[in-house]
């Protein structure tokens, strides 16, 4: 019997009109009406992860609580959804074809020749069906990356395409969202794009079955009405989606536009409850009525593109929220800061991150920086690489220890006070080869993290090959930088602090993949609070 329902999002016109936030979006709104939702994304690269992809290609790699490097699509997913998504949840076409090609391999085709239909759209589809295989999930939004109409995705358009013919309309929709474009020039809205879009997939033979248009001004009812009739859909499945201030107001437009409802009467589902989303509202009212404003820079190497930090960036919003605080982020470029002019470039921040990273480049500044926050008693949050600058910074300029360093940047340096793990010592290949995913951590009860989690036992998910050298904790710790977070299980340096500073942390976990809007980090919040002078 079909039990599970199927939803997939598309996008035509062009890219970045924000499916991740309508996939997003609308999971929210069945959830809060009871259903059990989970989120998938298909990715047409043919990389099988994006762990290999510099963030300036494809934005920040998301860490999953089983160690998967995904798309950035999935934090939005757990953001709005607040439950973990897996290495189930992302598909690529490198995946595909890696599994396709080793079972050929194997033989399991043998005599039969190979083929994008059946054998790729099988195991797309086994990738899609993948999600819910355990019946946890009533319904599972496939998000299908890329733009209707490039050569990449048309292996997952036909699968959709297979999908609907197999599972029955009520079991399986598509949500296509497109773009209205206003030109200014006659002062109208053009819906021919939309059309356009609308016409590639029938062409692919399917027919999309709720449109959502992204636009930047109110489509009046007769926009409404054209988009219906030449794209055959009802009035009621075009869905105004209007630019807002800041993503999280998106479920409550949709709302307000009834897609849950339209979804959920295509899918031949009971409505269920009112939705449930007061503590949704609760947080939207907070961000936009905030009692203070701070400034935090954010010091990295790939601030041009904000979406390479944007788990980060999204993690303020959750815990300034929830200190009815408003956080300026200012993204400062870590190759422009030095020990000169460290003062210079941040002054007036009430407090400083240092991102994570690999790898040499801008790794001074980042260390510069770590020293003008322990120096100047400014909060400092260091994430990762930037945990382990402000351990090179104190060994360098409080221990003394020349040129004191990393061994990811310096293998012959004197003092490793990072240094490569044990377990990453024989290891060649690149790809998802990191120590990835959730760990323990132990806290210890005298520290800014224990006050901001309020326990001593948590889990946080990694992403690194270097770690603190224990070999020198005891001469750290002598002198004023202490190991308030451990793994229990291998003593590896999870939480380095300055106990004698205003708040100085650095931890060797992303507490950003784990921020959501119903439960924003305690590390975050903690930061913001600091960095708000309480
Ligand atoms: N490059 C460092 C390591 O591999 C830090 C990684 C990171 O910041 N995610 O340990």
């Amino acid at each position: 019997m079909q039990s599970t329902k199927y939803i997939f999002v598309t996008g035509g016109v062009t890219s970045s009109l924000g499916k991740g936030i309508i996939a997003s979006s609308l999971a929210k709104l069945l959830q809060s009406r009871g259903y059990r939702v989970t989120i998938s994304k298909m990715d047409p690269y043919i990389n099988v992860d994006p762990g290999t992809l510099n963030p300036y290609e494809h934005g920040e790699c998301y860490v999953t609580e089983d160690g998967a490097e995904t798309d950035l699509d999935l934090g939005h997913y757990e953001r709005f959804l607040n439950i973990p998504t897996s290495q189930a949840n992302n598909v690529t076409t490198g995946k595909v074809y890696q599994t396709v090609i080793n079972k050929e391999r194997a033989g399991d085709y043998l005599g039969k020749t190979v083929q994008i239909i059946p054998h790729i759209t099988d195991e797309i589809k086994r990738g899609i069906k993948f999600v819910a295989r355990k019946n946890e999930f009533d319904i599972v939004i496939t998000e299908i990356g890329g733009t209707v109409g490039d050569i990449e995705s048309l292996p997952y358009i036909e699968s959709v395409r297979q999908l609907k013919w197999e599972l029955g309309p009520q079991n399986c929709i598509v949500v296509h969202l497109t773009l209205v474009p206003y030109l200014a020039a006659t002062g109208e809205l053009k819906t021919k794009p939309t059309q356009h879009s609308v016409k590639i997939l029938q062409e692919n033979g399917i027919q999309a079955d709720v449109l959502v248009l992204r636009t930047e001004r109110s489509l009046n009812d007769g926009i409404r009405e054209k988009v219906a009739l030449f794209c055959n859909v009802a009035k009621s499945s075009v869905i105004e989606s209007i630019n807002v201030s800041t993503i999280y107001q998106v479920p409550l437009l949709m709302l307000g536009e009834k897609l849950d409802e339209v979804v959920l009467t295509k899918l031949d589902l009971p409505l269920g409850n009112d939705p449930e989303l007061k503590v949704w509202r609760n947080f939207v009212e907070k961000l936009k009525h905030p009692k203070q404003k701070i400034k935090i820079g954010l010091i990295g190497k790939y601030v041009e593109l904000h979406d390479a930090y944007k788990s980060i960036s999204e993690s303020f919003i959750h815990g300034g929220a929830m200190n009815d605080c408003e956080v300026e982020l200012s993204y400062i470029h870590s190759e422009d800061i030095n020990d000169e002019n460290a003062r210079g470039k941040l002054k007036g921040l009430n407090g400083i991150l240092v991102a994570p990273g690999f790898g040499n480049r801008g790794i001074e500044g980042k260390i510069s920086a770590a020293r003008y926050a322990r120096e100047n008693n400014v909060p400092y949050l260091g994430i990762c690489l930037g945990m382990q600058c402000s351990v090179i910074e104190y060994a360098r300029n409080v221990l003394k220890m020349d040129k004191a360093d990393s061994t990811e940047m310096n293998e012959r340096t004197l003092f490793p006070v990072i240094d490569l793990m044990e377990d990453q010592k024989d290891i060649t290949e690149k790809g998802g080869t990191m120590r990835l995913g959730a760990y323990p951590c132990r806290i210890a009860k005298n520290s800014f993290t224990y006050k901001a989690y309020q326990r001593t036992d948590t889990s946080e998910r990694h992403r690194h090959r270097y770690e603190f050298n224990n070999k020198y904790l005891e001469e750290f710790e002598n002198s004023g930088m202490k190991a308030v977070g451990i793994n229990p299980e291998t003593s590896l340096v999870e939480i380095m602090e300055i106990p004698d500073h205003k708040w100085y942390v650095g931890v060797q976990f992303h507490p950003e993949y784990k921020s959501t809007v119903v439960s924003p980090h305690p590390l975050f919040v903690g930061f913001v609070k600091a960095a708000m002078g309480d």
